[in-house]
């Protein structure tokens, strides 16, 4: 194995692979460092749905990317457009106008044709019917913005970015975690001290692109800049996130930049394993409570369920639950909208119960049955005329309740009801290192670091408080694509 490469790439998720393929096709040698054994390889990539955020401007973009769609299968859906503004405003709006103005316009601009060059990668898309559309009036209408998933979802994208970049000649090595970034005497990044179950060695290159996640899995990390709790949430994706990246690039003066006491964690079931399940992957996330009402252990709500579309709120209920009593949440349902949850509610790892009536269900999931009973009569009475449609902000919402719900608010008044606890899983963390429109690393002068490069979700800046569904892979893919190309042309 020879030890001098062109661009070393440290990781083998979604954001690296998109460097080290975007390097290889400048002509470089590429190493890929990653840390998990062959067997658990793909970052948390692998443990995605694999929805992936891009701006287009109808049906036609859509079938370019997706050439498989037929005429009759295109009668029969309805994916709108997302042109790039509403998705820059998206991100804004989220992110409470903070997301770092230049590389939000990178992101949103470069999207489509990102995945495009994806797609000339053997990468291949379908449209989201699953999560991300509901029938109404014969279509099937796609919301939020996200229209297109990765075939196979994550798991899917994991195994076809790495074909793609074998069959390119991209070298992977793993079980091999980089340790430090080795600097020559210009004070150019000129490698990485990696170890492996050989040992320590020295891996020299022109350039290093970092792309090994954020910090989400380490315990102490988490505490320390999440706060006080996080170091108790559950971890959705895998062991090996722990911000090796981010120190590493710290150690030779590189900038921190965004929202380090910010994350995105979601719903989760109570019962999962403290780290992912490469079986299950997402299924133990919960992303059907804009149907229904969230509660905690006292049966009192604590959010509006239905503030926005789905996908612009669950990344930040994750943290709403973490301050709940004893961590815990319940998302309620009847029988209504049963037909209605996405697939992971029929999971038989789901901690659920059901019962006709409310107090049998309060009992079952130890929630204080009269809180519940009290919280459910006084829901219904709140609710609204309208015409219920999942598909829109219907605007079909309570009054006189504190949180109201804002959208498709029905009443719990059908049974069976259905209880499903659910605690804070965290997904990614949001604060990292700054880059420039090159992917280069800023160091903490304002000038770039000759030779480094970072890509995916230890870059910060982009996602502050809350962040819209689909874009962490587009993310990975749009600035892992840069970082790469500017790898290839040595320490910049
Ligand atoms: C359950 C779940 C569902 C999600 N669903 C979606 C979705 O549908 N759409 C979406 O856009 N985003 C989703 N996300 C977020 C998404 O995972 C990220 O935005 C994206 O996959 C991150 O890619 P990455 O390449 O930055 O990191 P990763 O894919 O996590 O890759 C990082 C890699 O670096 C390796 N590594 C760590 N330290 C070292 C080291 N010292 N040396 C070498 N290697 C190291 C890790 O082992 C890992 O393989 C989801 C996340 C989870 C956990």
């Amino acid at each position: 194995m020879k030890d001098t490469y062109d661009v070393v790439v440290v990781g083998a998720g979604n954001a690296a692979l998109c460097a080290a393929l975007a390097a290889r096709e400048r002509g470089a040698s590429v190493l890929a460092l990653e840390k998990a054994p062959e067997h658990f390889r793909g970052g948390n990539t692998y443990f995605t749905g694999g929805a992936i955020r891009c701006a287009y401007n109808g049906l036609e973009d859509i079938r370019e990317l997706v050439p498989g769609v037929s005429d009759e299968e295109a009668a029969a859906i309805d994916v709108g457009s997302y042109p790039e503004a509403r998705y820059y405003d998206d991100l804004m709006r989220v992110t409470e106008g903070m997301s770092d103005p230049a590389m939000a316009q990178t992101l949103v601009s470069r999207s489509l044709s990102t995945l495009l060059w994806l797609r000339d990668l053997g990468v291949r898309f379908t449209p989201l019917y699953g999560r991300q559309s509901f029938k109404v009036g014969g279509k099937h209408r796609f919301w939020g913005g996200l229209a297109v998933e990765a075939v196979g979802g994550g798991k899917g994208l994991s195994d076809q970015l790495f074909k793609a970049a074998i069959d390119r000649g991209v070298s992977i090595r793993y079980a091999t975690k980089a340790m430090r970034l080795l600097m020559d005497r210009r004070g150019r990044v000129s490698g990485v001290v990696a170890q492996s179950p050989e040992g320590l060695e020295e891996v020299n290159s022109k350039a290093v692109a970092l792309a090994c996640g954020g910090f989400e899995a380490n315990a102490e990390m988490r505490a320390r800049y999440l706060g006080p709790g996080w170091e108790l949430a559950k971890v959705r994706g895998v062991p090996y996130n722990t911000g090796d990246g981010i120190r590493m690039a710290l150690e030779v003066g590189a900038q921190s930049h965004g929202h380090w006491s910010g994350c995105h964690a979601v719903a989760w079931d109570l019962n999962a394993p403290p780290t992912g399940d490469r079986n299950l992957t997402d299924l133990y996330q919960k992303h059907s409570y804009p149907l229904g009402i969230i509660v905690n252990v006292k049966g009192r709500r604590f959010v509006d369920e239905g503030a926005d579309l789905r996908n612009y709120t669950y990344a930040k209920y994750g943290r709403e639950i973490l301050g709940q009593p004893r961590r815990v949440a319940f998302q309620i349902f009847d029988r209504k909208v049963e037909g209605l949850l996405r697939d992971e509610y029929r999971i038989p790892q789901c901690t659920t119960a059901r019962a006709n009536d409310v107090r049998s269900l309060a009992t079952a999931l130890d929630i204080d049955p009269d809180g519940l009973a009290d919280t459910i009569r006084r829901f219904n009475d709140a609710v609204q005329d309208g015409e219920f449609n999942p598909a829109v902000l219907d605007g079909k919402g309570t009054v006189g309740i504190e949180p109201p719900k804002s959208n498709w608010a029905l009443p719990i008044d059908e049974p069976p009801y259905l209880g499903y606890a659910v605690t804070c899983g965290i997904t990614f963390t949001f604060g990292g290192l700054r880059i420039d429109q090159n992917a280069q690393v800023i160091g903490d002068e304002g000038s770039p670091i000759p030779g480094l490069y970072a890509a995916g979700e230890l870059v910060g800046g982009l996602f502050y408080h809350n962040y819209p569904g689909g874009a962490g892979l587009m993310a990975g893919s749009v600035f892992g694509r840069i970082a790469g190309q500017n790898a290839a042309a040595g320490p910049g």
